[in-house]
């Protein structure tokens, strides 16, 4: 079965990419990385920073997250993102999102030994 930190990569880690406007973006990677099979995820948030780079999150100030645990933190840094947003023509099986690049602080929850992000909660 996929570890939690394995399924928070696949879903939100793009180091090799630099955000990008291109629209085709969130449409290919939504696919790739499987978020397009049996639904439409309706929204996600990729990283294009080094996976040291976000795991060191982990050690940041730490903060509540949007459903109340404890384990959530929030980088000192902005980052390289690009949030996916299903578009309202969308319909499954055809997925198909719209893109913004932006530069902000990501929260992720991180969990497990090594101590690691295993969900995305939001960026500020
Ligand atoms: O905030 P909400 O609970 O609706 O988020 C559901 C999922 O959407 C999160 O677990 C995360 O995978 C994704 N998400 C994201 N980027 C955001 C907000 C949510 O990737 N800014």
């Amino acid at each position: 079965k996929e570890s939690p930190s394995k399924k928070f990569q696949r879903q939100h880690m793009d180091p090799e990419n630099s955000a990008s406007d291109d629209t085709k973006y969130c449409d290919h990677m939504m696919k790739a990385r499987n978020m397009t099979k049996g639904r439409c995820k309706p929204v996600n948030t990729f990283i294009h920073e080094p996976k040291e780079i976000v795991d060191a999150v982990c050690r940041e100030t730490n903060i509540t997250c949007k459903n109340g645990q404890s384990n959530c933190y929030q980088s000192s840094q902005p980052m390289s993102l690009t949030h996916c947003r299903q578009t309202g023509a969308s319909k499954y099986p055809n997925c198909q999102y719209r893109g913004s690049d932006i530069t902000k602080q990501i929260i992720v929850a991180c969990e497990g030994n090594p101590y690691v992000p295993v969900h995305f909660d939001a960026y500020v």
